[in-house]
């Protein structure tokens, strides 16, 4: 049974109670067995993943392991990575194979981590359910008539479902936290600007960030050490000085202010989500911990000033897909304009339509004003709530999203419902404060709620170490599905 926690396979690997190829060919086989119900890696290569195996192996025997050498890990499919299909679950990139390898893959790759494959993910890391994808929905392996959350879903799923100990996922409203919630599963999402961005596929470069998804804090605290620092590649990658993620790991509560915000202990929330909060928080005093009321006022504007500027962003970004260098090109076309429009027409889905066509309405002449300057100005005032918050409280709880995970085939007809539903994730992304999601509960209908703790930028440590605290006292992340 391939249910190891990263620390867990690390363990076992250098002790030599197991081989990393022996440790791929098990996830491998489980991955044959139950990944068609879940549809959560969409790209496998076996040779490749045993080849790393066995370079791994050489290392150990060498005596030159890391503590992440031989162990396995998914990729979400937006990270570019030599000779694997990048295609960020779009038909434009479906014919992309990446001639160069993103940063943190490369951290990872450095440490003798071995790649299982590559993750399902909502087309462009556009959307909140995983159904945008070229490649099909991912399903939620506690339920697989539910979708596992998005853009990162099938990393979450992957994780949740025990087919792989880790993933990496990317967040720039929320898609690491809000499926980690939906899967049982732990993510962190980190300040901006501290985890390169060079390699991964730009959605919208102002909030998007990588970042770890495992069982445990303790584990996303371990990758967070191996992906993070400065990168010259990256323009926003921010020149600090290495620090260690697991350092307040075993920092009791005992005095640790935590804020609850009154907006988002409201109406909005399914009755279940209430309860894990309020289980969360009597977990916490039990702990010692204090809580503080704290409040978020313009929490209502981070929706649509999120929603204009990552379209805006993203009407940029995705500009770049042209026919004309890499990627998907029209078969038929009567000149270059025509070229450009069909290529554009067949290679994206309709999701990442509706957000290029959004994103060039705010920019254009005349509305530029209105929306995308407005838009800049709410980003401000949100990320100034938090700034006045903090002085009051170390931590913020908070719910990761409104309700359990929904139905496949629901919330994909109602693009406003399922942008309303990342309230809670979309603030940290304007404000690029570091957030993480860890299992809190579980609803009447038997899926995995999660619940976020917020920090002030760079508080990684503090926040990880909070969430294993509460670890160390619950067992949420350690249920698997069946
Ligand atoms: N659901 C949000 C969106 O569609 C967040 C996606 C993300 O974080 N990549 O934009």
């Amino acid at each position: 049974m391939t249910a190891y926690t990263l620390k867990q396979a690390g363990a076992m690997l250098r002790s030599k109670q197991i081989s990393a190829v022996e440790l791929a060919q098990e996830y491998l086989a489980a991955i044959d067995v139950k990944n068609p119900a879940v549809n959560a890696y969409i790209t496998l290569d076996q040779d490749k993943t045993l080849a790393e195996a066995k370079a791994a192996d050489a290392r150990i025997a060498e005596g030159n392991a890391t503590a992440l050498t031989g162990v396995p890990i998914a990729y979400k499919d937006i990270f570019c990575h030599t000779g694997w299909r990048t295609a960020c679950s779009s038909k434009m990139l479906d014919n992309f194979v990446s001639p160069y390898t993103a940063t943190v893959v490369q951290n990872l790759l450095d440490e003798g981590m071995v790649t299982l494959g590559r993750a399902n993910m909502d087309e462009f890391a556009m959307g909140s359910t995983n159904e945008t994808s070229f490649y099909g929905a991912a399903k939620n392996p506690w339920n697989t008539g539910h979708v596992p959350g998005g853009s990162s879903g099938g990393s979450a799923a992957v994780v949740a479902a025990r087919l792989a100990p880790a993933a990496l996922g990317s967040d720039t409203g929320g898609s690491i936290r809000q499926p980690a919630s939906h899967c049982g599963i732990t993510g962190i999402k980190p300040t901006y600007g501290i985890v390169s961005r060079f390699g991964m596929v730009a959605y919208a470069s102002s909030f998007d960030q990588a970042g770890p998804m495992a069982q445990t804090a303790e584990d996303c605290a371990i990758l967070l050490n191996a992906m993070a620092g400065f990168d010259e590649r990256d323009s926003t990658s921010l020149e600090r000085e290495k620090e260690d993620y697991t350092r307040e790991l075993n920092q009791p509560l005992k005095g640790l202010k935590i804020g609850l915000p009154k907006e988002y202990f409201g109406t909005g929330n399914s009755a279940d989500v209430q309860a894990a909060l309020q289980a969360a928080v009597d977990l916490l005093k039990a702990q010692g911990a204090e809580m503080a009321d704290v409040s978020l006022p313009q929490t209502e504007l981070s929706i649509p000033a999120y929603y204009v500027l990552a379209s805006a962003e993203a009407s940029t970004n995705l500009s770049r897909y042209d026919g004309v260098r890499y990627g998907h090109r029209a078969a038929q076309f009567g000149n270059l304009e025509e070229m450009y429009g069909n290529t554009r027409a067949e290679g994206f889905g309709s999701e990442v339509k509706r957000r290029i066509m959004i994103g060039t309405y705010v920019l254009s002449h005349g509305y530029y004003d209105a929306y995308y300057l407005k838009a800049q100005k709410l980003r401000r005032l949100v990320a100034n709530d938090f700034q006045t918050a903090f002085a009051q409280c170390d931590l913020i709880l908070a719910p990761t999203a409104p309700t359990t995970a929904p139905k496949l085939d629901t919330l994909n007809h109602d693009p406003v419902q399922a942008y309303l539903s990342d309230i809670y994730t979309i603030a940290a992304n304007l404000a690029g404060l570091p957030a993480l999601t860890l299992p809190a509960g579980f609803g009447s209908d038997g899926l995995p709620i999660g619940v976020q703790l917020i920090g002030n930028h760079f508080s990684e440590a503090k926040i990880l170490g909070a969430a294993h605290q509460m670890q160390l006292v619950s067992d949420w992340h350690t249920r698997m599905p069946v």
